[in-house]
């Protein structure tokens, strides 16, 4: 385990623009900190791209001062108190110290205040609670460093009573565990989550998507994702099974650069029925729902392939489908039974995954029969579809030849 980087942390300090922002917003009776996931991400040694911060200003003022000082001021949230204030072309959320006042375990009834401590203490985790003064002073009201030195998911205060508050922190304790956590999940943490599992129910869909997303993603995704089944909470959050063994060889493949659909659907897509629950489910936009369908079409494609899988059969399914997809689901179903995959195939996908080479894409248009005396109409289309199954029998030819000698079949057949 890496010990914390203080010297990360103050470079923070250093950032010009943040220091601008932080040397304008400090000063005549008002403080602004740093605060959540920048000092968190920072101590970790790992990269920040967005800093958020606090301040004891109202959110009118942040904004006067904002443009006195020459930043554009955007009130993105602006009836929970946050600003984002632009500066030198880098976005920062600021938003007003706050208290909760009343909390129904969706939705917190907040008021504006002036003390950190109490913005501290609402807040989900010890270690999203630090903030870090412009003079470079931390600040830990709830033991944060030490769990964060610790790499310890903890709840602030009593764990059931956070839950109650608000039920997605049952999904962030996840998510937080799976991004930052080294050892098991805090046992309290884990307990009170269980106990209070069915609050789950009355949060949006949407609330519940994002979280899962981000922790199909986190570091420890697979291990996380088993706790999450050992306790009873994946068959709900999914609405249906899901298969480890894909999720893993899909999680060994894509660390460097991972997407939550396609993980989604390494974990939980094995027919095309699963795409469209999930699509209810989890109120999953167009694309995605795309994404987990094409997977499905390709999954039940590959499972009933008969012949071993050469470099000629991907580069037809790399004509006919996404080829993201397609990679996907032969990295989730590698080691097992079916399909057999050939070393050439392999290889075959990668160039086409890298653009080394093109995906062969279909030579005819509708206009080319057009231009060829053909009329406009339906024909055009059932004579395009005739050649386009041509084309992928005899292997997605896209030289000029073959495509000249397609045309001429095509008007023959015309
Ligand atoms: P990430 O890098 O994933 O964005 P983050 O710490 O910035 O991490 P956010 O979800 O963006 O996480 O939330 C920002 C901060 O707001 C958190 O660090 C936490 O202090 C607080 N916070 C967010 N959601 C909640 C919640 N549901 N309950 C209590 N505090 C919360
Ligand atoms: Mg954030």
């Amino acid at each position: 385990m890496e010990p914390l980087d203080r010297q990360a942390l103050l470079s923070l300090l250093e950032r010009p623009a943040l220091r601008r922002l932080l040397e304008v917003f400090n000063g005549s009776g008002e403080e602004t900190r740093i605060v959540g996931g920048a000092v968190r991400n920072a101590l970790l040694g790992r990269p920040v791209t967005e800093v958020d911060c606090t301040t004891t200003m109202l959110p009118e003022a942040i904004i006067d001062r904002a443009k006195k000082a020459g930043f554009k001021a955007v009130p993105t949230g602006i009836e929970h108190g946050t600003i984002t204030v632009i500066v030198a072309g880098e976005p920062y959320e600021i938003t007003t110290l706050r208290e909760d006042v009343e909390t129904d375990g969706r939705y917190a009834v907040v008021h504006f205040g002036r003390d950190f401590v109490l913005d501290a203490k609402r807040r989900d985790f010890t270690i999203n609670a630090l903030s870090l003064g412009l003079d470079g002073q931390l600040y830990d009201y709830t033991d944060g460093v030490a769990d964060l030195a610790a790499r310890r998911v903890r709840f602030i205060g009593d764990a059931h009573t956070r839950i109650r508050e608000d039920y997605l922190r049952i999904m962030r304790f996840f998510r937080f565990h799976a991004e930052y956590a080294e050892a098991d999940p805090d046992p309290e943490g884990l307990a009170a989550s269980g106990a209070e599992r069915q609050g789950l129910a009355i949060l949006s869909k949407e609330r519940i998507r994002h979280e899962l997303l981000k922790l199909l993603v986190a570091r420890r995704a697979e291990d996380t994702i088993r706790i999450l089944a050992d306790h009873g909470f994946l068959t709900w959050l999914l609405g249906g099974a899901a298969e480890f063994g894909r999720l893993r060889r899909v999680a060994a493949s894509d660390k460097d650069n991972p997407v939550p659909i396609w993980r989604l659907a390494a974990l939980a897509v094995m027919v095309e029925e699963d795409a469209d629950r999930l699509r209810e489910h989890l109120r999953l936009s167009n694309d995605e729902h795309k994404n987990l369908a094409a997977y499905a079409r390709l999954l039940s494609l590959l499972k009933t392939w008969t012949l071993p899988l050469d470099a000629a059969a991907i580069r037809r399914l790399a004509a006919d489908h996404d080829i993201e997809a397609l990679g996907v689901a032969l990295t989730a179903t590698a080691g097992e039974p079916s399909p057999v995959v050939h070393a050439d195939a392999r290889e075959a996908l990668k160039r086409f995954r890298s653009g080394t080479t093109p995906v062969p894409v279909f030579p005819l248009r509708g206009a080319d029969l057009v231009e060829s005396g053909i009329p406009k109409g339906p024909r055009i289309g059932e004579l395009l579809a005739q050649a386009r199954q041509a084309w992928l029998a005899e292997g997605c030819r896209t030289d000029e030849g073959y495509a000249r000698e397609l045309l001429k079949r095509v008007l023959k057949e015309a």
